[in-house]
């Protein structure tokens, strides 16, 4: 096997292979970019131990690169010195370490300095490199060299890094050597191969180290063997003023706009943007600061776009006026962006329609629909200082200063503004867990911004105006305002604005491009999208958002409501069914008019209404001063109240008298309800004569076909009885409710009664696995730790499983009944995986929640691409 490949020279350029940076730079290299010489170590040689014969091919490719780059490796007059990088398939924004200068020793650092005549630049370069290579290959912590530095600076009066004198430069390289010297037991080795091998290992061990762990793991990241490492001759951005460093985008990664977007920095190195250690300018700035450079960046904007037809995140140097392109990737992006940016290249002619909503992550659509600052409740509050709009989103919470008081107070239940000088990867599960992120430095391509984005967070980064002070967990503003983290701020991440105290938040709309994205998704989709809704509320919000009917409305979520529950108590306690009916009776008109608001709104479109289904004694109160409320309002005592709890209290109400068990027993209750749905249709009708409607009523809990028989013929009886007094036909259909494993193997039978299934996922989970879903959250953290399920069953459908259950239903259900609708409701209803698995499997639609439809619209027609 090879592993060493110069770049261009490996046959197939893939990712898996290369890794992303590696495969990058061979493109870039073949398509005729300027990229610095290198090679790329493949994957395949990421492990513990080298394997056979690399380090003889990395001396021999290190030969080749000496030959392309007429320099040589520890050479006293003419060195080669080269970057050791590190890139997996699948790009981890500062979640490996890179190593810059390797090759320096204090031979070669006299070649570098006559060869450039530049003895301040020289001394920088090998300072920086002796603290990355301390850090990242011998695990000393960076902050020891930061102290170093910070002493010399203030000892010199020095603002900048880049304001020390060559003779200082060399001050501080003596004490980092005497500070490696200290920790590491041996002197900073000299030998340059011995300086490769180790950095190379070091990328290697890298893989996994915690933050890498951590990314993989909240990036749903697996299946990778490691990492690749690239070696590539160094250009520098530090030797001037006509030298600089950069990052750039195609096009703008928080709105999707197409613009030459970026920051750069005059006279710096690598990591300089992106560590946030300086503010860097935007790129439009570079026609007047590098203007040779500037027209060489504007070709790469064309040329990178033109060959990858997708926005490109970039790296890049100026070496004395010459560009060279470090990197390139597919551009993170927020989702607003990401709809944006799909919608005008298919217009460009660049993609396809179908090629566009491959593009975009269905589950970020929910980031679209996240709430906005309403903007005249924005001018009623403080604004404290404007930073720059990193990650768009509104946020709001209380201020903590470390990752650890983020975490630590968010698991206490509070809602967290995570407010940092900058952040680094250490922070990342403190970002995650926090509402937002607010810091001090850093621009729109800090490790804050990048991070926040691709998190979908709402993020500001440099807002200058913040004194962060870590240690006394304070902020202080220029006027002298002091805040602490009892202080609740608002975040605008379209603005880059905060706030003092809570902003007004709104719902955000489906309009612009967000709105084409989703007429093509209906275009190509073959599967339906409804909505579970039970208010007129959720119902609207559905609407606006696309669904194509109610996929389950649970009718005793309305019975909870003010004033209801008292005649619901009332037929609970009710001794006779003359007195049930009394107590019913009272409820019908609530019912109705539910209903008829509910079938108003969806005009025509099915909507799908679930027969009661928890078991009554959910509806009596647990806690004793209810419970004295309760004997007060319904004239008995306290006793027979508990008494009456007692009675009716069950050891396993998940598996207890519920659903059409209720029905079977006190039919009146269920005839209650389908004479409320019809009444509602027909007086809708009656008021509204155009008005079109389509009914399904839903029988939940059904295991028998017997159940089913007797459920239907009282449905049918109420139904026609409710239509034939108002002279009026309804079009509507009876089903089950598919969430017991016995009914999925007598779907034959049941489909004789039943003209729909729709699959109750949720308890479809719980009763196929077994599992209740409260208690699982016990263990299934330790479960998915320990892979017995990949992905937890309760939000990504059990395909395997539960799955074998629903095809094995449709066959049967089918062979009854050719024509059988068939869908699902439950929380795997807006799962994009969950989505795909359906529409393969045949189902007629998904119903999910009214948030969830725009993803399960893309989500469906993804699938039918
Ligand atoms: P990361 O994955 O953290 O971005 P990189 O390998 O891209 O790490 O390198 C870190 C920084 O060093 C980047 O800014 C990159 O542009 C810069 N860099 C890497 N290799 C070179 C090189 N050969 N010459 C100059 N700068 C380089
Ligand atoms: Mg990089
Ligand atoms: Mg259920």
């Amino acid at each position: 096997a090879r592993y060493v490949f110069l770049f261009g020279t490996h046959p197939t350029s893939s990712k898996d292979i290369l890794g992303g940076k590696g495969a990058g730079l061979a493109q870039m290299t073949k398509i005729g970019l300027p990229v610095p010489h290198g090679f790329t170590i493949t994957t395949e040689a990421c492990g513990e131990q080298w394997p056979e014969g690399l380090e003889a091919e990395i001396s021999q490719r290190l030969v080749e690169l000496e030959a392309q780059t007429g320099k040589k490796f520890g050479d006293a007059a003419n060195p080669l010195l080269v970057s050791v990088r590190s890139g997996a398939a699948v790009s981890m924004p500062g979640m490996m370490d890179t190593v810059l200068n390797l090759g320096l020793n204090d031979t070669t650092i006299e070649g570098l300095k006559q060869k450039t005549n530049n003895p301040r630049f020289a001394y920088d370069s090998y300072r920086r490199f002796i603290c990355m290579f301390g850090n990242v290959v011998m695990n000393i912590q960076h902050d020891k060299f930061e102290h170093i530095l910070a002493d010399i600076k203030r000892k010199y009066t020095r603002h900048f890094d880049c304001d020390l004198t060559a003779e200082e430069l060399q001050e501080v390289i003596r004490e980092f050597k005497a500070l490696y010297e200290r920790e590491t037991k041996a002197p900073f080795p000299m030998a340059v191969m011995d300086q490769l091998k180790h950095a190379v290992s070091a990328v290697f061990s890298s893989w996994n180290n915690p933050r890498a762990i951590y990314y993989r793991k909240i990036n749903d990241i697996r299946g990778l063997k490691g990492t690749a490492v690239t070696v590539q001759e160094m250009v520098f951005g530090n030797t001037g003023p006509r030298s600089g460093t950069g990052v750039g985008f195609t096009r703008n990664p928080s709105t999707g706009e197409k613009m030459p977007y970026g920051e750069y920095l005059v006279n710096a190195q690598g990591e300089d943007v992106v560590a946030g250690i300086r503010t860097p300018n935007p790129i439009p700035q570079m026609e007047r600061d590098l203007p040779e450079a500037f027209g060489q960046l504007m070709n790469v904007y064309r040329v990178l776009e033109e060959h990858y037809k997708e926005m490109q995140d970039f790296e890049f140097t100026i070496e004395d006026g010459k560009l060279y392109m470090l990197q390139t990737r597919t551009g993170k992006r927020t989702a607003h962006a990401a709809v944006r940016i799909a919608k005008e290249m298919v217009e460009e002619g660049l993609i396809t329609k179908e090629e566009a909503l491959m593009r975009i992550d269905p589950n970020s659509l929910t980031q679209l629909l996240f709430p906005q600052l309403v903007e005249a409740d924005k001018k009623t509050k403080r604004l404290l200082c404007k930073g720059l709009p990193a990650s768009p989103g509104a946020a709001r919470g209380k201020l903590a200063f470390s990752a650890e008081e983020a975490i630590a107070r968010t698991h206490a239940g509070e809602k967290i503004i995570l407010a940092r000088e900058e952040t680094c990867p250490d922070d990342i599960e403190g970002m995650n867990v926090s509402q937002g992120i607010v810091t001090a430095r850093g621009g729109m391509t800090s490790h804050a911004a990048v991070v926040a984005r691709g998190m979908g967070k709402c993020c500001i980064t440099g807002a200058h105006d913040l004194h962060i002070d870590v240690a006394n967990k304070r902020i202080t503003l220029p006027d002298g305002t002091h805040l602490g983290n009892t202080d609740i701020v608002t975040l605008d991440g379209g603005s880059g604005e905060v706030f003092l105290g809570e902003v007004a938040i709104q719902d955000a709309r489906v309009e612009g491009a967000f709105a084409t994205i989703m007429e093509w998704a209906n275009e190509i989709k073959r599967l339906g999208v409804r909505a579970n809704a039970e208010t007129p509320r959720d119902a609207r919000k559905a609407r606006e958002f696309g669904c194509e009917g109610v996929g389950l409305a649970r009718t005793e979520h309305m019975f909870f409501q003010g004033e209801r529950i008292w005649p619901m108590r009332e037929m609970i306690i009710a001794e006779t069914v003359e007195a049930r009916e009394a107590a019913l009776a009272k409820l019908l008109p609530y019912q109705k008019e539910d209903f008829k608001a509910i079938l108003d709104i969806m005009d025509g479109l099915p909507v799908n209404i679930r027969l009661l289904d928890p078991p009554l004694h959910e509806f009596l109160p647990t806690e004793e001063k209810d419970q004295i409320q309760m004997a007060e309002v319904m004239h008995i005592t306290v006793e027979q109240v508990k008494q009456l709890v007692d009675n009716m209290h069950e050891a396993n109400p998940m598996l207890g008298f519920r659903g059409c068990r209720l029905g079977v027993v006190y039919p009146e209750i269920n005839r209650m309800q389908v004479k409320a749905i019809f009444e509602a249709a027909c007086e809708l009708k009656a008021e509204k004569p155009a008005a079109n409607m389509h009914v399904e009523v839903m029988i939940p809990v059904l295991a028998h076909e017997v159940e089913m028989k007797l459920m239907r013929e009282l449905c049918v009886e109420e139904a026609e009885k409710v239509m034939a007094a108002h002279n009026i036909k309804i079009p509507y259909t009876v089903g089950v409710m598919m969430e017991l494993p016995r009914a999925c193997l007598m779907a034959d039978h049941i489909a004789k009664h039943a003209e729909f299934f729709s699959f109750g996922t949720n308890d479809l989970t719980q009763t196929t696995l077994g599992y209740s879903r409260d208690d699982a959250a016990k263990f299934i953290k330790k479960y998915l730790e320990r892979n017995v399920y990949e992905k937890d069953p309760f939000q990504v459908l059990d395909q395997e499983g539960v799955g074998q259950l629903i095809r094995m239903s449709l066959q049967r259900g089918r062979a009854t009944r050719p024509h059988l609708k068939c869908g699902i409701c439950g929380e795997h209803g807006g799962e994009p995986s969950s989505v795909a698995f359906c529409h393969n499997v045949g189902l007629n639609y998904v119903s999910c929640s009214p948030f969830r439809v725009p993803v399960a619209r893309l989500a469906a027609a993804r699938a039918a691409i």
